[in-house]
Formats: C-alpha cells, sequence, structure tokens
C-alpha cells in the first residue's frame, strides 16, 4: 500500500506554465474518435499538455497480454502524473482480467470520483437540480479478490477494511469538497449489519469530519441512502462510501441523471490518476463518426483541475455546456424539442471549439474557482495497538450424519482441553449451539467459538473487565486435537481484544 504519510515529491511537476506530459490511450471501439476529438479541443483551449500514447485494450489482450497492456506501456504510465484513457473492450473469455482493476491496483488509485449532473432539458431526467460527486473507495472491501471455497457448500469472500484506507479517502471527500465549492459530504455505509469494518468507515469519518467544519456532513445506511438517491438526488452534495457500494450507487447516479453517455470518472493515487469516460467501447457505432465525445470531454475537464489547469478546464465545459443548450447534439442527445442540428463527432467537436469563451444561459455555468488545486492527502502515522489474544473462532468442514449441531457440540466440548472451553458453534453467522433452534438450517460449514477457560471476567477495578489471554501454543495444540479427531478445520479466526476492547462481532444469538 502506498500511504502519503510525507509529501511524497510528484513524478513530474504540476507547473501550469510548463507543459504537463500525460499518458493518453484511444482503447477499442470508438475510442480513437473520441479521444482525437477531445484532444483537438484541449488544443484549442490552451492546455499545456505533451502526450505520450500508449497501446492499450482488444489487441494487446489477443497479444497475449492478461491484462490488457503490454510491460513497456507500463513503464510510460508510471513516469507520467496522469492518464487520459479511452473505453476498451474486455475479449470474452480466456481468462483476460479486467484492465481498469488491474491498473488500479498496481498503481494505488484509491479514490473513484464520479461527478453526475442533470442536464435537463437538453439531456432528459427528472432531477434538474441534480449535481453531486461519488467518491468511492477503490482499493479495500470485498474488492481485495481473496475468495475461497471452504466446503462442498459454502465459499466466501473477504471483506478488508483498513483505517489507512477509510482516512485517504473520507479525507479525499472532504478535500474535494473545499476544492469544489461543495457544502455537505455523506457517508454511506451498513455498519448497523457490519459493525467492525462499514463501523470502521463510518468512524473515521466521524473523525475525519470534525477537522472540517466548514463543510456539513451527515451518515446514511446505505440501503436508505440508495432509496434517497433515486427518489431524491437533489439533496445530495458529495457522497462517501465503500467500494462496492460505490460501484452500485455511482451506476445508479447516472442512470438518474440521464447522463449516462456524457459522464467522465477520475481514479486518484498519490502520484498518478487515470481519467476516463464512464460510458463503454460502444463497438456498435465505431468508425462512423458520430460518437459523443462528451464523456471524454468531462474526464478530460477533471484531469486538467487535477494538473492544475483548472482556468482551462472551466472554458472547455462552459463551452461544452452551450453547445449543448444551443442544439447543437450527437445522435445519442437527439429529441425533437431540442436538437436544432444532428452533429457528427467532428461537427460536434468544432461546435465546442467555437465556443470556447462563452457560458451557458440555462444550465449552470462551470466555476472552478481558485481552491480547485491539485489535492493531496496525508493520513495520520501509524500507531501500533496493544493486542490480546482472548481466544480462537475455528472453521469446520462437518456433515456427518444428520448434521446434528448438538453432537458436534458435545465432540468439541471433550476436545476444547483445559484452559479453553467451547463457547459457542453457529451456522452461516446463527447460534446453533447451545441451546439452538432445530429449525435453523445447517450448512456443512461451523463457525466454534473457543474462549480462555475462566470465562474472561477479571475485574480491573475501574467497572472493567478484561478476558484471560490465551496462548498461540494453546490454539496449535487444539487445532492439534482437533486433527487427531479427524476433524476437517478450514481456517481459524483468531479472537483478539485491541485497546482493551472486543475486537470481533458476537454469534446472532450469542
Ligand atoms: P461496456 O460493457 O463496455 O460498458 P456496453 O455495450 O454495455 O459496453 P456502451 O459501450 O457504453 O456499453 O454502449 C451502450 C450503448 O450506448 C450502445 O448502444 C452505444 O452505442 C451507446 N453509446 C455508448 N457510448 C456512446 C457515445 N460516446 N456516443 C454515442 N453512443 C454511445
Amino acid at each position: 500500500m502506498h500511504l502519503n504519510t510525507s509529501l511524497e515529491p510528484k513524478v513530474q511537476p504540476l507547473t501550469p506554465e510548463l507543459p504537463t506530459r500525460i499518458t493518453i490511450a484511444s482503447g477499442d471501439g470508438i475510442g480513437r474518435e473520441i479521444m482525437d476529438a477531445t484532444l483537438s479541443l484541449l488544443d484549442a483551449a490552451g492546455a499545456q499538455l505533451e502526450y505520450e500514447e500508449i497501446e492499450i485494450g482488444k489487441e494487446v489482450y489477443l497479444k497475449g497480454n492478461s491484462s490488457g497492456i503490454s510491460p513497456e506501456a507500463w513503464e510510460v504510465l508510471r513516469r507520467n502524473s496522469a492518464f487520459l484513457k479511452g473505453p476498451i473492450t474486455t475479449p470474452q473469455g480466456g481468462g483476460y482480467k479486467s484492465l481498469n482493476v488491474t491498473i488500479r491496483k498496481a498503481m494505488g488509485l484509491y479514490a473513484n470520483v464520479r461527478p453526475c449532473q442533470a442536464y435537463t432539458p437538453y439531456v432528459d431526467s427528472n432531477f434538474p437540480e441534480m449535481d453531486l460527486v461519488v467518491v468511492r473507495e477503490n482499493e479495500e472491501d470485498l474488492y481485495a479478490g481473496i475468495e475461497h471455497q471452504q466446503t462442498t457448500e459454502v465459499v466466501q469472500c473477504l471483506k478488508l477494511v483498513s483505517r489507512p484506507g477509510c482516512e485517504r479517502i473520507v479525507r479525499y471527500a472532504f478535500e474535494y469538497a473545499r476544492a469544489y465549492g461543495r457544502h455537505k459530504v455523506t457517508c454511506m455505509t451498513k455498519d448497523n449489519i457490519m459493525k467492525h469494518t462499514d463501523g470502521l468507515f463510518h468512524k473515521v469519518f466521524d473523525e475525519v469530519a470534525q477537522e472540517y467544519p466548514d463543510i456539513q456532513s451527515e451518515h446514511y445506511i446505505i440501503d436508505i441512502g440508495a432509496a434517497l438517491l433515486a427518489a431524491r438526488p437533489e439533496q445530495f452534495d458529495v457522497i462517501v462510501t465503500l467500494n462496492l457500494y460505490g460501484d452500485i450507487i455511482s451506476d445508479i447516479t447516472a442512470q438518474v441523471a440521464g447522463s449516462v453517455g456524457l459522464g467522465g470518472s477520475a481514479n486518484i493515487g498519490d502520484t498518478i490518476a487515470m481519467f476516463e469516460a464512464i460510458h463503454g467501447s460502444a463497438p456498435d457505432i465505431a468508425g462512423k463518426g458520430i460518437a459523443n465525445p462528451s464523456g471524454l470531454i468531462h474526464a478530460a475537464c477533471m484531469m486538467l483541475t487535477h494538473v492544475g489547469q483548472p482556468r482551462v478546464a472551466e472554458r472547455v465545459l462552459n463551452a461544452l455546456l452551450r453547445t449543448l443548450e444551443d442544439g447543437i447534439h450527437t445522435a445519442d442527445l437527439y429529441n425533437e424539442a431540442y436538437t436544432r442540428f444532428r452533429a457528427s463527432t467532428q461537427e460536434f467537436t468544432q461546435a465546442v471549439i467555437e465556443r470556447l469563451g462563452q457560458e451557458p444561459r440555462k444550465l449552470k455555468p462551470a466555476v472552478l474557482g481558485d481552491n480547485a488545486q491539485p489535492i493531496e492527502i496525508k493520513v495520520k502515522p501509524y500507531l501500533a495497538a496493544s493486542k490480546q489474544l482472548v481466544g480462537v473462532d475455528v472453521f469446520l468442514d462437518w456433515s456427518a450424519g444428520q448434521r446434528d449441531p448438538n453432537e458436534l457440540g458435545q465432540a468439541l466440548e471433550r476436545i476444547a482441553g483445559k484452559n479453553l472451553k467451547l463457547k459457542m458453534i453457529t451456522n452461516r453467522g446463527v447460534k446453533v449451539y447451545p441451546n439452538g433452534f432445530p429449525e435453523t438450517f445447517c450448512t456443512d460449514h461451523w463457525r466454534c467459538r473457543f474462549v480462555s477457560v475462566d470465562s474472561r471476567v477479571k475485574p480491573l477495578g475501574n467497572g472493567m473487565a478484561i478476558t484471560a489471554p490465551v496462548s498461540y501454543d494453546e490454539v496449535v495444540a487444539l487445532l492439534q486435537r482437533l486433527a487427531n479427531e479427524g476433524l476437517n478445520f478450514i481456517k481459524t479466526e483468531n479472537l483478539y481484544e485491541i485497546n482493551g476492547e472486543r475486537a470481533y462481532s458476537l454469534g446472532q444469538g450469542e
């Protein structure tokens, strides 16, 4: 993980007077058409950029690079601070990996930023006032990609959430709000259920929010939050959330705004950032010269701000809005009431270029104030916690006889040993021993919780109690006894108290 605890030197200084060298790749399908259009617009608007082009996508996959990018292209990517990426087509089958996921992970692009705005009446949406930004954590959560099949019946996916990971994305959201003149940051989690993982995200959000008294902060449980997003998206400004929820709600917001074809997205890391349109490679219209370049243009404007050229971004955005208002639309935006001229990609781009320096008259003009600076995030230094082993959850693959939890429980009571006792058994999180309900459906996957015998109540004299420690040797000996009895353990999770607090969840019914 690349934690920027000190200010690391940038790959390239972000000096607006000097051209910033960026990496570009057209990608597949309509990629070349919309990239050419975007670059000609940036040049006309006076962007101080130099380009280094790499090849990515279908052809590269088919040449045998399973991630769609060649080793030489990585070198180019790593030496430039920004990457403007066209859409790509991942070939079906054949074990091809998503290029986006590979780049995000390899380059430490921790923040996915997706502004989402309605452009009514020129683009249909029920929510004309909608104008929000989703800031999605990009590296952790269920996307760590750690999955296992553990028994015949059960598979698992690990949800990993780290304090620095939460802090970095939450700080990014608040810094973004300041930089872009936004007033509120809404956090969305499911911490009523996932008290430790989502709970950490929410806790860090509350801590960081205190450092930004000028920005309003609030929290919603993700299900209610998503429902409100679909029903009243105007009430949101910046939303920060974990990886999976962010993936889902950024698609909801783009659909609700009606602007999937116009949206851009940024993936931000400490030293490198990647910018792209949110639409795909649209192979059905590739080569016809009719693609709408607005998504990539929006992405390019995010990039310009990121590399310290917000004024140019503002010029481009306002010219784009004015073009929409003037009824010059590519075919995908055609509507009888507002389209005056159905433009090709080139004609549309030319129309935007002609409007550089103008502002929209009805749509809200883009204003990127002096605060719209490149955002750098520092997280707090590592503080080691005091950690005490107080027990172990042993997961068993067990399907003997009628799968009676009492039979398993009694066997484990005998095996538990001197300093450990069996506290409970759960099946898919629900307590089934002791005193389970016969109605609970049991799979072949059992979580057996062992804790130290004197049942952990050691008064500290201040009303608090601590659990007596367990040694690692005792855990290993327990596993050995289980193996001797032919019980098939599939994994263990140690139970800790961290800084004196229980650092694991209770079983349902425990
Ligand atoms: P992917 O899996 O890559 O997202 P997809 O086919 O699901 O591919 P898109 O490639 O975004 O999604 O295409 C969806 C539809 O929108 C297609 O009919 C396509 O022609 C159209 N489309 C997408 N992008 C544009 C664009 N920039 N201009 C015009 N039409 C577009």
